[in-house]
């Protein structure tokens, strides 16, 4: 291991850095991925304060963005020391630490360090930190280096160290007041490289009808599902198959026939002849192709070729659902699965795999066996796997987004930029010469991909961010701290991100933190999670929802497998409870954790007969006990156990009931006091129904309405018009409904904008949990709240009422 780091590109750099240091606050580190800059930079600095005669140690926390990287790297540090994990380096991520009081190297999460910083604003003792993985540019590290850059007058012994993959040093050197820079030159071995085109070409995986290949094409050329859109292609694509129409058939040129270029080229076959490869290729691949990538790697395993070589594949997949894809298309592969098995290692690569998953990742398979590696990007920058020859890039990644006017967050699938692409490639080049394929065309690379990626801070809520800020107690004016990221979010977000708080409550109208702002701010989770999981302690049903915000925040347990989507359906309509979707998942995941009684068989049993994943409901679990502990951190649970010793004993069932207690859970059964926490939580997003058939004879509890079909309702909100409900919800099936009102989780765009998982809720909840009530007509007994929709207006029964409501109100809001 000795040997292996003092090979490293970095390893000659060590008194460099260390003379650097002493003379600069600040110093930004770049060097190619895998030079050693995690592992070495950190020990550099070290070493160096151990054999120092001024007898000082340096205390030294290093920021990963990822749970994942700060445990590897930890592991490795310590390794390269021979040293135990927890002594002289450490790492904490949340929930989870290896530390002592001898640890002077800490790797950590970036949202660690954020959280210390709000109890230690100087971070006393502290004597470097290093930003790690900086170009990543996540919100947290952006936040970070803000944060940093303040405190460095005041905390002039303070070493800052940024370091990153890509070359653009320049921008961040310049955000430390144009402090220096290091550049390690980087070893790596060439890489040649491969577009789709050429992919094609070289598998053979034509599209021409006459091919061999005819099984991918007949696939691939399947009718376009609804709701799949078809992008158009450029202009000089769109030029090229002109003119092929016209050399086929001259009087069907692409605007006569009023067809997408797709259509036409399904049309007249003849056209292929007339096209490269390239246009085919931009035409066809709108969607990442599993059948190629398959197909590839066949080719790469089995294909006499002229690029044999000795190693690992790596395939840059965009999350979890694309990896499971893969994965089950090579396990029932002939070549790969089957007699087969055994030369090969087929691992997924993701962040949330276990520490004991992930060390198969690091290590050689035995001779003869292939490793292929089915990743995120996880492993582009942050985990570095040595003996890879062979990349292969679907040009895909997963990526937040956020629409600021219309409050709508998505993950999207988006195309790489160009920094990713070069980035993945690099990783086929670490041992050995290597070979990376890029499912998408030098075209799309040369003129359409962007540069870089976008900044995560343009991209997502600022609700968090801001909190943050108020509770760091370090700036004064909220308006002048944003613009003093590295690269501000746009005022609009800012904005509605502030408004968005004073519907929670969390600011009050002086935009001031209020209570429950200042506690939804030590709660790592999204605002409206924060709330639920407040209110559930509260009102005493934290079980139930504590259950609620972990679906809300990962996902619905029920799956509906393509095929068999009736059935599913059906079964989920049977734990279905009020007109709800978060108390039907309720229903679902108390069931099973009933079963989990008789035993893990019986409970898998029962998720596979109920269609309900058991990866999201263990996966739920273990965020409810995420939850308790936060909670318990902040102080709003007594009986504050550590879940790792629950976990022991309770072994088969969530045991949270057990963490928190009897006290905190009498009312766990009360879904009407849920679906009114529920309102708290999820306010302003109501939705009413607007149907011109439906009839309430009056508002409020117990006026039912007879109303027509699912895919007639319509759903009316300000921002985006009307919008429906989603197929998958209970309340689309539904058809009796005994409140006109809505609360939702999120709207999604598709073909159409719809409100995923919603509950229906009375109008007394909306009244007394919900965000500022604008005016009150006590003359008419009206009520008049903005929600998503607008305005509502409710009509109380009599004067009497009105009154106790508005009384309730001022109390609840004390
Ligand atoms: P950088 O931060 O510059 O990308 P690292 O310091 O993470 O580079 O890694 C340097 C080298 O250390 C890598 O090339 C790899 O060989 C090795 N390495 C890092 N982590 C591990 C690990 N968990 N297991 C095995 N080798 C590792
Ligand atoms: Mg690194």
């Amino acid at each position: 291991m000795q040997a292996a780091r003092h090979r490293l590109p970095a390893a000659k750099w060590d008194l460099e850095i260390v003379q650097m240091l002493k003379h600069g606050q600040v110093l930004v580190i770049s060097g190619m991925t895998g030079c050693g800059k995690t592992t070495q930079v950190p020990q550099f600095i070290l070493d160096a304060s151990l054999k120092s005669k001024t007898g000082q140690v340096a205390n030294i926390l290093c920021t990963q963005p990822r749970r994942i990287s700060a445990m590897s790297v930890a592991e490795r540090v310590a390794d390269e020391r021979a040293e135990k994990l927890g002594g002289i380096v450490g790492y904490q991520i949340r929930l989870e630490s290896v530390m002592s009081t001898r640890t002077r190297l800490l790797f950590c999460t970036t949202g660690i360090l954020l959280r210390r910083l709000e109890s230690d604003p100087t971070l006393q003792g502290v004597t470097h930190i290093l930003i790690d993985e900086v170009h990543e540019r996540s919100e947290d590290s952006d936040f970070l280096m803000m944060v940093v850059r303040n405190l460095l007058p005041q905390r002039y012994d303070l070493k800052v160290i940024l370091m990153s993959a890509t070359l653009d040093a320049g921008l961040f050197s310049a955000y430390f007041n144009d402090c220096p820079r290091l550049e390690i030159p980087g070893r790596t071995f060439p890489v040649e490289q491969y577009f789709l085109e050429d992919v094609i070409e070289m598998t053979g995986y034509h599209l021409d009808e006459r091919s061999p290949f005819a099984r991918p094409l007949k696939r691939m050329n399947a009718a376009p599902k609804a709701g799949v859109s078809t992008r158009l292609p450029t202009d000089d694509i769109i030029d090229e198959i002109e003119q092929a129409t016209n050399a086929v058939a001259p009087r069907h040129s692409l605007q006569d026939q009023n067809l997408t270029p797709k259509q036409l080229v399904a049309r007249y076959p003849g056209i292929y002849n007339k096209l490269t490869l390239k246009t085919l290729a931009m035409i066809d691949f709108d969607k990442i192709n599993n059948e190629l990538i398959e197909l590839l790697l066949e080719w790469i395993v089995d294909g006499p070729h002229q690029y044999p070589r000795e190693g690992a594949v790596l395939v840059f997949l965009p999350g979890l659902a694309e990896i499971k894809q893969v994965y089950e298309l090579l396990l029932t592969n002939p070549v790969f699965g089957g007699r087969n098995k055994s030369r090969f290692w087929i691992l997924p690569l993701h962040s949330t795999l276990s520490s004991e998953d992930q060390h198969r990742v690091f290590s050689t398979p035995p001779k003869g066996t292939t490793k292929i590696v089915l990743t995120t990007n996880i492993a582009e920058t942050s985990i570095t796997i040595d003996d890879v020859v062979y990349v292969i890039d679907s040009g895909r990644m997963k990526e937040k987004r956020y629409d600021a006017s219309k409050s709508m967050e998505s993950l999207d699938l988006v195309w790489e930029s160009k920094a990713n692409a070069q980035q993945r490639k690099g990783r086929a080049g670490r041992v050995a010469s290597g070979v990376a394929f890029h499912l998408f065309t030098s075209h799309r690379h040369d003129y359409h991909m962007k540069p870089q990626p976008i900044p995560e801070i343009q991209r997502v809520p600022l609700e968090q961010l801001i909190l943050r800020i108020k509770i760091l107690d370090l700036f004064d004016n909220m308006q002048d701290v944003l613009s003093q990221l590295i690269e501000p979010p746009a005022d609009i977000g800012i904005e509605t991100a502030k408004s968005r708080l004073q519907d929670l409550g969390a600011l009050d109208l002086d935009k001031n933190l209020t209570p429950l702002g200042y506690h939804l701010a030590s709660l790592p989770v999204d605002v409206r999670i924060g709330k639920l999981m407040l209110f559930g302690a509260i009102f005493r049903c934290l079980d139930s929802a504590l259950t609620i915000a972990a679906t809300l925040s990962y996902r619905s347990p029920f799956v509906s497998p393509f095929d068999k989507r009736n059935e599913a359906d059906k079964c989920k309509l049977d734990f279905a409870i009020g007109n709800s979707d978060h108390l039907t998942m309720l229903n679902a995941y108390k069931s099973w954790i009933k079963a989990q009684k008789d035993g893990s068989q019986a409970a898998f049993r029962f998720c596979q007969e109920n269609f309900l994943s058991i990866k999201t409901m263990q996966m739920l679990a273990t965020m409810k006990h995420q939850f308790t502990e936060l909670l318990s951190d902040i102080g709003f649970i007594r009986e504050g156990i550590l879940c790792r010793d629950l976990e022991r004993k309770f072994r088969g069932s969530d045991g949270v009931l057990a963490v928190t207690g009897q006290e905190a859970n009498v009312h766990n059964d009360n879904m009407k006091l849920l679906s009114a926490i529920l309102v708290a939580a999820l306010f302003p997003n109501v939705v009413q129904i607007k149907t011109p058939e439906a009839k309430y004879s009056k508002t409020g509890e117990g006026a039912v309405a007879r109303l027509p079909k699912p895919e007639e309702l319509r759903f009316s909100t300000k921002s985006d018009g009307y919008v429906s409900i989603h197929p998958s919800s209970v309340n689309f099936q539904v058809r009796y409904y005994d409140s006109p009102y809505l609360v939702y989780h999120e709207k999604i765009k598709t073909t159409k904008v719809y409100i995923r998982d919603c509950s229906m809720v009375s109008v007394y909840p909306l009244l007394l949990f919900g965000g500022c009530i604008i005016a009150i007509d006590l003359d008419r007994n009206d009520f008049i709240m903005s929600v998503d929709e607008g305005w509502i207006r409710f009509k109380a029964a009599n004067q009497e009422v009105a009154e106790l409501v508005r009384e309730l109100r001022l109390e609840l809001n004390q």
